[in-house]
């Protein structure tokens, strides 16, 4: 594929009065316009000239991204001119252009089925994840919620190709949004979205949590620290857990109360029906407050509402160690062991796969990562023995999935055993 820049130059209109060697250059201030392309035919080049002076980082990015969508949606090329201008248009041919070239650049500021892997945003998440400006972010609300949307062929990829970022890279996101603006703290938006505990800095995703779901410390009123300028010092570092990924480890039980699906500690999973723990290890099948017995999220160690432990807190700590050993492991003799980029993504497919329902293989791959050697073969880490024997057992099965969803085609698919403890 061709890089953009091959041909497509993008300059400030700051920068540009230099190097075009023009007051102003595409007449850019005298016709208050935010941005504007030009097709050069002498050498196949488009320019963009953007006004730097106009605002947020927000709008300048959109509007850069819009003049890009002229230039792909091949608008001047099919029109045969080398600007786009109300002038050259009549305004009905002028109105479409804008509408398609906005739909691009909405969709691949904020990808739909990105947006609805996320589940329900609210209008100020949707702007905070993906740094747009209030009006953008709640058009898009509008259209994601409200109105009815035709999946495309390329949603699956998108999501697998944005699988890191949805299960890891989100609240930091967020959370950095919140500060990053200008360097001054979006109080708004934050007191709505979320909070930060100042004990142990983990990202507080109910802004209306009294107590830290993971250390149980009292999350003051006033959780920010104003940052100065553009710098996020380390007292603004934010931490977030694990996501566990809900439908390997939850299930409705009579749609009243969840468990897990399988013990998250000895991950096995024929937990009787009526158990509240597990018939193996004794952990509790149930994330419940201690004090109050409501239903708690599988990463919450303490309540968010009163602060009492919660009856899974301590294991969800052992889990988090664990799955932090096996995710940071890299192998001290092969360094040409690639990471491999989908493996998180492929163990949700596995786990929500008809061809894999009810099959011991899902917990087992619960504590594991993937690499890819010279030879793309992959190579599974596991840290128990009776979890590489199922995934060997069920290689054949494993292999058909990670070929029809992983843009790989691995000839040989081996388990390795590793110590996480
Ligand atoms: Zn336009
Ligand atoms: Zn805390
Ligand atoms: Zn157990
Ligand atoms: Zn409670």
């Amino acid at each position: 594929m061709e890089d953009l820049s091959d041909f497509i130059v993008c300059l400030p209109w700051s920068k540009a009065r230099e190097v075009l060697n023009s007051d102003d250059p595409f007449h850019l201030h005298e016709t208050k316009a935010d941005a504007r392309s030009i097709k050069r035919r002498d050498c196949d080049t488009y320019f963009i000239v953007y006004d730097d002076y106009s605002g947020s980082v927000e709008r300048t990015n959109w509007t850069i991204l819009h003049e890009i969508g002229h230039i792909l949606l091949g608008h001047l090329d099919d029109f045969g001119v080398t600007s786009l201008d109300r002038g050259g248009l009549t305004p009905k041919a002028y109105g479409v252009l804008e509408v398609e070239t906005n739909w691009f650049v909405a969709e691949f500021l904020m990808p739909t089925p990105v947006i609805q892997s996320l589940g329900r945003l609210s209008a100020d998440k949707i702007a905070l994840i993906f740094g747009v400006s209030d009006e953008a972010s709640y058009k898009k609300y509008e259209r994601v919620y409200e109105k009815p949307y035709v999946p495309t062929k390329y949603d699956e990829k998108l999501v697998r190709n944005f699988y890191r970022f949805i299960t890891k890279g989100v609240f930091d996101t967020i959370y950095h949004r919140i500060h990053s603006f200008f360097g001054i703290f979006w109080t708004h938006r934050a007191d709505n979205v979320c909070c930060r505990c100042n004990a142990c800095k983990s990202y507080i995703r109910d802004p209306r949590a009294k107590y830290c779901f993971h250390c149980g410390s009292l999350i003051k009123s006033e959780p920010y620290v104003f940052p100065m300028g553009n710098n996020i010092s380390n007292d603004d570092i934010v931490i977030t857990h694990p996501f566990i990924p809900h439908r390997a480890t939850w299930e409705d039980k009579n749609g009243d109360r969840s468990r897990v699906g399988f013990c998250p500690n000895c991950l096995n999973q024929e937990l009787e029906e009526d158990a509240d723990y597990c018939s193996i290890c004794g952990t509790s099948v149930h994330n419940e407050c201690t004090v109050e017995h409501i239903d708690l999220p599988l990463d919450s160690s303490f309540c968010p509402s009163c602060g009492a432990p919660a009856s899974i807190g301590n294991v969800y700590s052992g889990m988090e160690n664990r799955l932090h050993a096996i995710e940071s492991w890299t192998c001290p003799q092969f360094e040409d062991y690639l990471e491999y980029e989908h493996w998180q993504y492929m163990k949700m497919k596995i786990a929500t796969s008809a061809a894999f329902y009810g099959s011991a293989v899902i917990p087992a791959l619960f504590y594991t990562n993937a690499f890819l050697d010279d030879d793309d073969n992959l190579i599974i880490i596991t840290d128990t023995q009776s979890a590489a024997d199922e995934i060997i057992k069920n290689r054949d099965k494993l292999m058909r999935i990670i070929e029809r969803y992983g843009s790989i085609e691995p000839s040989i698919v081996s388990v390795k055993l590793i110590e996480t403890t």
